[in-house]
């Protein structure tokens, strides 16, 4: 047995900087006994003739230990970022298992990344802190026999299976499509999965690629970064056939990671999208990001006859409509209270750090499993007031990310008649004054 002596590393470049989390820790290396034709380690490790997929170097779990120890309590690593660490060696040498229990003695966050069911096996079930561990399994194809074409990895109908387990254990976890081929992957089939969040890596195409899987690669149109990628147009339609998951797309095109952040993940700065974030967290049911969201935005300068307005507005939501708001001004407060008093869902996004717990105003609505509390902007993560640029990007989002815009009031010149100038969404006033 060798031993694989570079197991931690934090990447830097281009991917470490776009990349929320990028520490990683292989309890294995040199090989992947999964063998994935396009696997990225082995295209870096082959030529030099350092892969070995029958028989992949371990991890001293002693050195583990010693490294595991130096980190900060509530931090996070990457656990199989080079390497697969559920692969069928795991089942001998248990390294994972190992460095699992040690990770959680010392309240280390693990995201494990994996196309392995094992990791949802009672064996690890039982090991596994629901607090500390994110687990991403992945899909390239909703056909098994397809897939085996080009990875040794457990099929993808019993990775699915894993991943429906651990989400009704009430675990952190998602489904990965990764390298997402859409030509291999049925959406309806992936919309159909019991599991809510879903992370999307769409193929990028090299020379290597090309020789892995044979495609219409006339579509890969757009050049950067040494890669061909599908167009931003593309990878939105795409997106848009998964209707019932609250989706967010891990990228390294600059032009489509700037519109993932500003208009589609749920954390801009995080598309890994876990329930973890150490300074953007969330409270309540984040089943509410899933489905047409309204957003609602009034001036804060506001009458009685405006205030009116939207009150009558919100007593004509029902149960199933889902309303996105800052609900900071006066006239969106009222909006509010009508609506906790109705069954209407709520997502409130925040312009400033998170409250420390939930505020007892909005204890019931929340343990009713209908509103979720977001502060989305790590940058502004350390703020304990709004500022006007928080409280503009704070709209910006929520207005991005909603099906509708209901407007109660926007007065001329203010910070939300600017907003209004550039959205290309179309969008309703309840109230309009010459
Ligand atoms: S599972 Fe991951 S690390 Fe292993 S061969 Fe496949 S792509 Fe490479």
């Amino acid at each position: 047995m060798r031993e694989f002596k570079s197991f931690y590393k934090t990447v830097e470049g281009n991917e470490g900087e776009k990349c929320h989390y990028p520490t990683r820790l292989d309890t294995y290396g040199c090989g992947c006994q999964h063998d994935c034709k396009y696997c990225y380690a082995k295209s870096l490790l082959e030529f030099r003739d350092l892969w070995n997929p029958n028989d992949p170097s371990v991890a001293d779990i002693k050195k583990i230990e010693n490294k595991v120890k130096s980190l900060t309590r509530g931090s996070i690593v990457r656990l199989g970022g080079m390497t697969d660490c559920f692969q069928p060696c795991e089942n001998i040498h248990k390294v994972t298992y190992k460095t699992i229990q040690l990770l959680n003695r010392y309240g280390i966050h693990y995201l494990i990344v994996t196309k392995s069911d094992l990791v949802a096996s009672d064996e690890y079930v039982a090991i596994m802190d629901k607090n500390l561990a994110h687990i991403q399994i992945t899909i390239t194809s909703t056909n098994d026999q397809m897939a085996l074409e080009y990875e040794r990895a457990t099929p993808s109908s019993r990775r699915i299976r894993a991943i429906e387990k651990l989400e009704s254990l009430g675990f952190d976890v998602q489904m990965r499509l990764s390298p997402f081929i859409p030509d291999y992957v049925d959406l309806a089939i992936i919309d159909n999965v019991k599991c809510k969040r879903v992370i999307v890596e769409f193929l990028r195409v090299n020379a290597f690629i090309k020789r892995t899987f044979n495609l219409d690669y006339s579509l890969y149109t757009h050049k950067e970064g040494g890669y061909y990628h599908l167009p931003l147009e593309t990878k939105k339609g795409l997106i848009g056939q998964l209707y019932t998951k609250e989706i967010s797309v891990c990228e390294d095109c600059s032009l489509a990671y700037e519109y993932w952040q500003t208009h589609l993940n749920t954390l801009p700065d995080d598309c890994c999208n876990l329930m973890f974030s150490p300074s953007s967290k969330m409270i309540g049911n984040r089943n509410v990001l899933v489905g047409n969201k309204t957003a609602f935005l009034c001036s804060s300068t506001t009458d009685s006859s405006i205030l009116q307005a939207c009150q009558n507005w919100a007593e004509s939501r029902s149960d199933e409509d889902i309303v996105i708001s800052g609900f900071q001004s006066k006239a969106e407060l009222s909006v509010l209270d009508v609506l906790l008093s109705k069954k209407t869902k709520i997502i409130m996004v925040l312009a400033k750090r998170m409250f420390e717990k939930c505020p007892q105003k909005y204890k019931k609505a929340v343990e009713e499993g209908r509103m979720l509390i977001i502060s989305p902007f790590n940058a502004y993560a350390n703020l304990d007031l709004v500022t006007k640029e928080a409280a503009q990007q704070r709209n910006e989002y929520l207005l991005n990310r909603a099906n509708k815009i209901v407007i109660g009031y926007a007065s001329a010149g203010g910070m939300l008649d600017n907003i209004l100038k550039k959205q290309s969404k179309t969008y309703q006033v309840l109230v309009r004054r010459t």
